[in-house]
């Protein structure tokens, strides 16, 4: 009898392993068809009169602030349904990379255009590193070697840039 009730268990816990691991493939594929998925089984069906077909419409990564999801919508009433939820990106730490190569600077230059050389990144919690499209940058072009500071949520990183002094 407790045999029986272990490998009940067992089986239980494989099917949904099982289950996981076909979501999880399922977000890393983002033009994987799944036309007529079964997300029936998870909604109440006594509000309508059709079983739905799914139809995967994207999926979105989490971001900061925003978690990430699959969003499917169904061929035939138009319902939508959002699943398979990924926690938001958490920073950790914020660092910058700038490459100035033959770029000319001078005490004059928009500070704003050095982001043609420059890749922010943050490090997550999760242990991600994600580059930053949208950061705040502050500093002046004031010095041979002028420090420029980055901004992203809470977290600052800086750079330096050499200037051509006249
Ligand atoms: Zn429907």
């Amino acid at each position: 009898m407790q045999f029986n009730k272990v490998w009940v268990k067992v089986l239980l816990v494989l099917t949904l392993v099982a289950v996981m691991f076909s979501f999880g493939a399922c977000n890393q594929s983002k033009t994987e068809d799944t036309t007529g998925g079964k997300l029936n089984e998870t909604l109440d069906t006594t509000d309508h009169d059709h079983e739905h077909e799914w139809a995967l419409i994207e999926t979105v990564e989490p971001w900061f602030e925003r978690r990430g999801f699959t969003r499917y919508s169904c061929g035939i009433c138009g319902t939508e349904f959002d699943t398979d939820f990924v926690d938001a990106l958490e920073a950790e730490s914020i660092y910058c990379m700038f490459i100035q190569g033959d770029m000319v600077v001078k005490p004059d230059t928009d500070v704003q255009s050095l982001r043609s050389g420059l890749h922010v990144f943050a490090v997550c919690t999760n242990g991600m590193e994600v580059e930053l499209d949208s950061y705040a940058m502050d500093g002046a072009l004031e010095a041979k070697t002028s420090v420029i500071t980055v901004e992203f949520m809470d977290f600052t990183a800086t750079f330096n840039v050499t200037v051509e002094m006249e």
